[in-house]
């Protein structure tokens, strides 16, 4: 039987768990099984929420982040590490720990500071820790606008290419600043990519109509995958977008409010049933 031939990378996807399905470590594995790299997972907090708002977080107990976090490390051979919700300052210090013993692996962080229902989802406390001891090893950090102001500390009307400085400037090698979030872009979305030694990268693409739970996920997750592959970050970043762009178009209904972006979109025609 031949393994190593057909296998895919292994991304070690640390957030939380959203029970709603739409985002959170579910997102990651889906994403990623799409992306074609197998996920392992780490979950720092169990939420309470379902598709229109997060009622409550309950972070996990430190240590058994740690001790999970070192069987598959020494297990398994992980080729990117993608981030999303932390949940509290004692996970987020843990999780830094766990970068700091393992250099050399490609880390992505979406900082999730808000659910998509509006709710808090990090104090000041943790944003710090993210500035100071996460950053510093991130090879590419996604904010959304919102995300990107509040991580820099700068005043709500600082152009995107500033916080990327700022961010850059706490360690972060690479910034990927998503314009979904932007009220002036109503049709037409700009992304923008900021790289070392690199002009800044616009990416475009269309404003698909609605709200979306999940898609900073998605996005994360997709592009761990790449780099997983060995693709340099423009290019993974470029086709993490289309995928994303492409599981919104499909998205679908699941509760009252926010959809679920159709991560599996490629095995649509299953459901079609029309292989015989
Ligand atoms: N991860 C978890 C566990 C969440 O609960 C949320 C938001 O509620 C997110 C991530 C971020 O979701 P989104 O990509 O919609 O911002």
């Amino acid at each position: 039987m031949q393994y190593e031939a057909n296998s895919p990378p292994l991304v070690l996807a640390i957030g939380g768990h959203d029970p709603s399905g739409g985002a959170g470590i579910q997102a990651d594995i889906e994403s990623l099984a799409a992306n074609r790299a197998h996920a392992l997972t780490l979950i720092t907090c169990l939420t309470l929420q379902d598709s229109c708002n997060v009622q409550a977080l309950r972070p996990v107990e430190p240590d058994l982040l740690r001790g999970q976090a070192e069987l598959l490390l020494e297990d398994s051979p992980v080729a990117a590490i993608k981030i999303g919700l932390l949940g509290s300052l004692e996970i987020a210090e843990a999780v830094a720990e766990l970068l700091q013993a393992h250099p050399g692996i490609p880390v992505v962080l979406d900082p999730v500071l808000a659910a998509g229902g509006g709710s808090d989802l990090a104090e000041a406390a943790l944003l710090q820790c993210i500035r100071d001891q996460l950053l510093p090893r991130c090879d590419l950090v996604t904010p959304n606008i919102p995300e990107a102001l509040r991580l820099s500390g700068l005043d709500g009307e600082a152009a995107p290419a500033r916080c990327a400085e700022a961010l850059q400037a706490s360690g972060a090698k690479a910034v990927l600043i998503t314009g979904t979030h932007d009220p002036q872009q109503a049709a037409e979305i700009s992304h923008r990519l900021y790289r070392p030694g690199a002009p800044e990268l616009i990416l475009p693409s269309s404003r698909l109509p609605g709200e979306f739970h999940g898609s900073g996920c998605t996005l994360a997750a997709a592009i761990a995958a790449r780099l997983a592959w060995g693709e340099p970050i423009g290019l993974a970043v470029e086709k993490a977008l289309d995928y994303t762009w492409q599981t919104l178009r499909s998205a679908f209904r699941s509760g009252r409010c926010q959809a679920t972006p159709d991560r599996l979109y490629p095995l649509a025609r299953f459901a079609t049933n029309d292989d015989g």
